[in-house]
């Protein structure tokens, strides 16, 4: 039977189509493919392939140089670029903006062979920390309004280098989802005077159904309306709208939690096609005790039709009861 699910931070719809038992091998995987290190950019010893690094992680070693363990570029072909200044633009009742922004790219080690699941957990930790130092510094720019962060694993899921790295975009506007989530926990605080996303975590910690797996600073939990199959949330315990304002322990204890959630989804899914995005709120919003920092790993098992795009409900197979069950059940 099909099920319409709420969910309760944006109020979006969503399918839960539980029509047939759908098993993880009942879909057809595309594999992320590893291939060749000798043009691949990313690689050390090629780091003159890349734009000069904006930040990286060093002991010792010269700038543009091998002997990194992290390194932050920009994007070659850059979707947005810190220059010039902010300005709407309009024809009639069509609203334009300038380009400005930036975008750059985490490498996420210096290894060709890695993925983030077989990373350690130390090493997913100095990721994270990247991720929060590129937020710190760009922050400081007054023309940028919110960061997102995002990864790409596989190329079902918009990967077009096979070694393993991250992305960020910071943006002169608040993209649509975050926008949406931010209302919908404004909507919730205003009711509760409580935030959703700890009203979330509280209810799962004590139901059980949809919790993946827990460590001291986070949790794992399959949402109550997914858009996708295995959709995987990871919430920090303590209530903070921003990511940039995590601590080293705080870091340590996600870094657990994202190696847990994807080796578990390597075990039961067979290495899928997946996206990570990282929401944090706005610079400048007053959303402090309304929203709640989280990582987001949406794998990519089905593909988006016509039904989808036309009505703007997603349709997901696996209720997120049995996703969380399968997931808890996987031997690491
Ligand atoms: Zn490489
Ligand atoms: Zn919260
Ligand atoms: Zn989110």
């Amino acid at each position: 039977m099909s099920e319409l699910r709420r969910d309760p931070v944006t109020g979006r719809w969503v399918i839960v189509s539980k029509e047939r038992e759908t098993r993880p091998n009942d879909f057809q995987f595309e594999r992320a493919h590893i291939l060749g290190r000798e043009h691949c950019p990313f690689c050390p010893g090629h780091e003159s392939f890349t734009p000069p690094e904006v930040w990286a992680l060093r002991q010792g070693s010269d700038p543009n140089g091998s002997g990194w363990s992290v390194r932050v570029v920009p994007n070659k072909f850059p979707a947005l670029k810190v220059e010039g200044t902010l300005g709407r633009m309009g024809e009639g009742m069509f609203d334009r903006m300038t380009g400005i922004g930036a975008h750059e790219v985490i490498i996420e080690t210096p290894d060709h062979a890695r993925t983030l699941a077989s990373m350690s957990e130390a090493e997913i930790a100095r990721v994270l920390g990247a991720y929060r130092e590129r937020i710190l510094d760009l922050r400081k720019d007054i023309r940028l309004r919110c960061i997102l962060i995002f990864k790409n694993h596989g190329a079902a899921a918009g990967a077009t280098l096979e070694h393993t790295h991250s992305q960020l975009v910071a943006l002169p506007i608040v993209p649509d989802c975050v926008r949406e989530e931010i209302e919908g926990a404004r909507r919730h605080f205003a009711l509760k005077e409580r935030c959703v996303f700890c009203d979330i975590v509280r209810q799962d910690l004590a139901d059980g159904a949809r919790l993946v797996a827990e460590d001291a600073e986070a949790v794992a939990l399959a949402p109550y309306a997914p858009r996708f199959a295995f959709e995987t949330w990871l919430v920090p315990k303590r209530h903070d709208a921003r990511f940039e304002e995590a601590s080293g322990p705080e870091l340590e204890g996600l870094a657990r939690l994202v190696k847990a959630v994807l080796q578990r989804m390597d075990r039961a899914l067979e290495t899928p096609a997946y996206n990570l995005v990282l929401h944090t709120a706005p610079f400048g919003d007053d959303v402090r005790d309304v929203y709640h920092w989280h990582l987001e790993v949406l794998p990519r098992l089905t593909r988006v039709g016509g039904f989808e795009w036309g009505t703007g409900f997603a349709i997901n197979p696996v209720a997120p009861e049995e996703a969380a069950q399968v997931l808890r059940s996987v031997r690491v």
